[in-house]
């Protein structure tokens, strides 16, 4: 299968994706219903959602955090992706 890019960029080498604290997650599903990307998982098991399609994460978009009740769900720092992506653009020759 081709790899998935990202402006022009390997979508792998860029990790935006959401992590979920477990322990502040109270399985509303919340963000599952509103994820754009179909990112989200649910986990009959752990009774929480998995990240299970992590590359399916829209960059830079933090919206099931913003909607998580419990404020479960982090991204890494944005700035440091910018920085990032800057320089996988000149390695990549894209602008
Ligand atoms: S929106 Fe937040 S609290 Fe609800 S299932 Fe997702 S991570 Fe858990
Ligand atoms: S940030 Fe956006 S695309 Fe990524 S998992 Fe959350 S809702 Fe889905």
């Amino acid at each position: 299968m081709a790899e998935k890019l990202w402006e022009g960029i390997p979508r792998s080498e860029i990790p935006w994706y959401p992590t979920i604290n477990l322990d502040l997650c109270n399985g509303c599903q919340s963000c599952i219903d509103t994820c754009p990307g179909d990112v989200y998982d649910w986990d009959e098991a752990l009774g929480h959602p998995i990240v299970a399609r992590p590359e399916n994460c829209v960059v830079y978009c933090m919206g099931c955090a913003k909607g998580c009740p419990e404020e479960a769900i982090t991204f890494p720092n944005k700035d440091e992706i910018v920085a990032l992506v800057k320089q996988l653009r000149v390695k990549y020759a894209v602008s």
